[in-house]
This record gives C-alpha cells, structure tokens and sequence, in this order.
C-alpha cells in the first residue's frame, strides 16, 4: 500500500449509504413536465389553467403565487368554491386567478398597540424576550389565524367591514364571510349588509373584551410582570426533536455534495424558478394600437447622441442586441414625456457563480467565517439597454423595504410582462421582487468575493512595491506572513509561503493538494 489509494465511498464503503436525487429545471420543463414534477401545485401550465383560458376566450392570464403555490384541487374556506369556479374574467377580457392570505386586522392592531401606549422605543425600553411576549399576546387576542381564501372572498371581508361601519381592527373569518358573501361561480361576491351586521353585533362584545385584553396584557408587560427569559431557548428550526431529523440530514448530505457546484444555488432558486414558470400577469395594454408608437427616422437614428454614456452608444455596432430584452439599439430607443429621443446602453454588474474548486479551496482556507455556502466569481460588466437596467432600480423606488436588489439576466427577462420595440418595458414587479428576494445568498457571497479580491490585490502590491526595493522585501515578507498567521490562522510556515506565491502567480492549484493534508 502506497498510503494513497483512493477508495470510492459511494460504492466500496459500506458503512456509508446513498442515493440519487434529480431535480427538474422549471426554466426548461414543459407543461406535461410541470404537470409530472408539481402534481400539488397549479400554474399557468396546467390543464385547468388551460381549458379555462379556452372556455373564457380569454385575452391574458392574471395568476398570482399564491394561486400557484396551492393545489389545484382546492376550494375557498369561505365561499366554499373551487378553483374553476373561482376563475373570473376582468372586464378587460383578462383571466384572475387569484388567492389571498387573509388575516385578523386585529393581529396588525397588536403590533400599533405597544408603540401607542409605550412610545416608538417599546422594545428597547422592555427588557429581553418582550417581543416573544407580545407575538403571544397577538396569537392569543386574535379571532382567526391567517387563512387562504379567494380574492373576492377577500374583498368581501374589506367591503362588509365598511358598509356596517365595523372597527377597523375587526375582520371577519371566512366562515362568517360564508354567511353574507353570495358566491356565484365566475363573479365577484355581492353582499348581504344585514346577515354582516348579524355578525358584526354578535361578535362585538367579543371583539372588544379582546382589545381590553390586549391592551391590559401590554400594560402588564410594559410593568414587566409578564417577563419571559430566553437563556438556553432552543432556535425554533432546531428543537430537540427536529434534530439529526430527515430535513436535516437531507439538507446537509445535498450541501456537503453539491458545495462549490451551481447546484447549491439552484436548490435555493428552485421556489423563484417554479413561480417564475407558473405565476403569470398580463397587463392590461393601455391601448396602443391607438396612440401609435412614434418609432425614430433614419436621419433621427442616425443623428442620435444620448445624453449619457453617449461613448457606449457609439461604440456599439449595429448588430448588438440587448442580452436581456433582445432588442438593438434602434428599438430600444424611445420618445419621453418631454418629445426627446432617450435611452442607452448601460453595464450593469453580474456575478457568475464559481467553479474552480481550487480557488474555492483557498478562498475557504482564508475567510472560513462566511457562510462559503456560494461562492461568486468576480464581478463582470454586461452590457444592457437602459430599459432593463433599470429594472432593478425601479423595483428598489417601489419596495423601499427591500435591503438590496440583485437579479440575473436570465431572472430580469423572467420578469419582464411585455416588451415593445420603442416602448419601456411592463415589468412585473411582484414577481422580480421574489425572485431578488431568493437571491439573499448572493449578498454574503458578494462580501466574500470582495473580501478575497481585496486581500489578494493588497498582497499583490505590496509584493511588487517590495520587490523593487530590495531593504523592503525582508519587512514586507514578515507583515505579510504575520497577517496570514494572526489575521487568517494559518499556523503552517509553509502554507503561509505557498498562499503568497498563490497571490502573486494568480495560480491556485497549490490549494488543493494541500488541503489534502489540512
Ligand atoms: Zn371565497
Ligand atoms: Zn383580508
Ligand atoms: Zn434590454
């Protein structure tokens, strides 16, 4: 034995096990496909969705996710129809299918009540745990818990409340929506005002003894005798009886094996993937056959200098067509509000994930307290016309909320409704917004990339600058192996060396058969 014979684990150790996991690709798979791999859940590919866009002649389709992600075999826990009564068509011939989270107002109420009585500061005032107490108090004052009903059933909720002038903090369940909503397959509800007043009456006392409680509830937490303390508190995905449980041990296997592959990224993606092939909204065309679309002349083409990134423009051949809309250049220019040719071409910053497992290696030796779940590669320009680079700006202007925005060319064209030559694009928003929203991971991944670029390009320079000056190079050798000793506990003398050499010949294949012996 030569000490290095490799065994293969999968096949020769049998104190190991395995099995094969195959995941569709959304993007890719066609509706039978859809049909095959999501049997619980609906979209624009089902058979249903489709009979009903036949049936209904309709014009477009406007399905949200929530109607995707719920089983095509569902009916509304208020009204009590079933998908294919609920279909309805708009007046503009388009297709709703769509379901609603419908929750207690009464819940929204206990998270204004603390800050009416104890000031904006409440939580910082309370001592620890006062906010595991309140999400109690709310869960416990609440009449209904969040319920998925059908929109109209929806509406009815908001629309009832306002004709029998309930307290806005009061919702009604959907069982009581049952009793006042009259539900007609492929309509809205109409109301019956006296059976809500039934409801609202009877339920008022109850309603208010609720707000009493809530209210006596905070004030003797904000006393601090409803105190809860926390040490020891098991995190809520990791409770004893979770633990070394089929998720887990399913979640780690896939990570150990897929680590440093596309394939970490794109289970993560596999919810936006889904919704971006299922969900669909069809925006209602603002009718432009009428105001005809002002298309440049030759001479105004020609004659066409942006006001920004005017050299890009120039630059750019005749042939370039955008890698997200596929328009050129003469259609995605376009007249603005202000009769003025406008639009260019813009880089916009993509990360590509990377692969080099010896690069992977070394990046993880060097920051092992990133999650190193994802590894980007440096970041790269791609050109685009300026109508998509502004997609993610404008879902950053409409949803102030989100930390940062971030979507790959291929989830920006998902998320574009309609495109036009000469005309901005309609971009549907709830559905870029999911899909940056899965991008979370990209976040760290990014601070990451940029952690090790950043210390490579330090040691480069400082290597260049000492290497022409030779009373430097003694010092700078010791700075250098004394950050890579203090800073990034590497313990090994000559690791410490290799990983310099590594930095300067931009060559890491020393990592890994190093990592041999780590
Ligand atoms: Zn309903
Ligand atoms: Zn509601
Ligand atoms: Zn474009």
């Amino acid at each position: 034995m030569d000490g290095t014979t490799d065994f293969d684990p999968i096949f020769e150790d049998d104190r190991l096990w395995s099995e094969t996991l195959v995941f569709p690709h959304p993007a890719k798979l066609d509706d039978e496909a859809m049909d095959y791999y999501f049997p619980e859940y609906d979209g624009r590919w089902s058979r249903q969705t489709k009979r009903a866009m036949e049936n209904f002649a309709a014009k477009g389709l406007e399905m949200n996710s929530n109607w995707a992600l719920e089983n095509q075999f569902w009916s509304c826990p208020g009204c009590g129809r079933s998908k294919p009564e609920i279909f309805r068509k708009s007046a503009n011939g388009i297709l709703l299918a769509k379901l609603e989270l419908h929750h207690d107002h009464l819940w929204d109420e206990g998270l204004r009540r603390p800050e009416k009585l104890l000031g904006p500061e409440w939580k910082g005032k309370l001592m620890e745990g006062a906010t595991v107490v309140m999400d109690t108090i709310r869960s416990l004052v609440v009449r209904f818990d969040e319920a998925l009903v059908c929109s109209e059933c929806n509406a009815a909720d908001g629309k009832a409340k306002k004709a029998v002038d309930a307290d806005p903090s009061f919702s009604f369940a959907a069982a009581e929506i049952r009793t006042f909503a009259k539900a007609m397959p492929h309509h809205d509800h109409e109301i019956d005002v006296d059976a809500a007043k039934a409801v609202w009456d009877g339920e008022r006392p109850g309603f208010e003894r609720r707000v009493a409680i809530l209210d006596m509830l905070v004030d003797d937490l904000a006393a601090g005798r409803l105190q809860r303390r926390l040490e020891g508190r098991l995190r809520v995905d990791r409770r004893m009886f979770q633990r070394i449980g089929a998720e887990e041990n399913l979640h780690k296997a896939f990570l150990r094996s897929a680590k440093g592959t596309v394939n970490t990224g794109l289970l993560q993606t596999m919810r936006s993937d889904f919704l971006a092939r299922s969900v669909q909204k069809d925006v209602v065309r603002r009718e432009r056959t009428k105001t005809v679309v002002r298309r440049p002349t030759d001479e105004e083409y020609s004659s066409y200098v942006p006001e920004n990134v005017a050299r890009k423009w120039a630059e750019t051949g005749e042939d370039w067509t955008c890698p997200c809309c596929g328009r050129g250049k003469r259609a995605s220019m376009r007249l603005s509000s202000k009769k003025k040719w406008t639009g260019t071409i813009r880089a916009i910053a993509q990360h590509d994930i990377l692969l080099d497992e010896d690069e992977i290696t070394l990046r993880e030796r060097l920051f092992p307290g990133f999650p190193n779940d994802l590894h980007l590669q440096e970041m790269r320009w791609v050109d685009v016309c300026s109508d998509c680079a502004d997609i993610e700006t404008r879902i950053g202007q409409s949803r102030r909320d989100l930390a940062d925005v971030y979507l790959s060319i291929d989830q920006m064209r998902s998320s574009l409704a309609d495109v036009g030559d000469n005309v901005p694009h309609e971009i549907d928003f709830d559905l870029a917004v999911e899909m940056s929203g899965s991008n979370w991971r990209y976040r760290h991944a990014g601070e990451a990339v940029s952690a090790f670029i950043s210390l490579r390009n330090s040691f480069r320079s400082r290597m260049d600058f000492a290497s022409e000056r030779k009373h430097l190079r003694q010092d700078t050798f010791a700075q250098l192996d004394f950050e890579l000793d203090v800073r990034h506990r590497i313990e090994n003398a000559q690791e410490r060396k290799d990983i310099m050499a590594m930095f300067r010949d931009g060559d890491y294949s020393r990592a890994r058969k190093r990592s041999q012996w780590w």
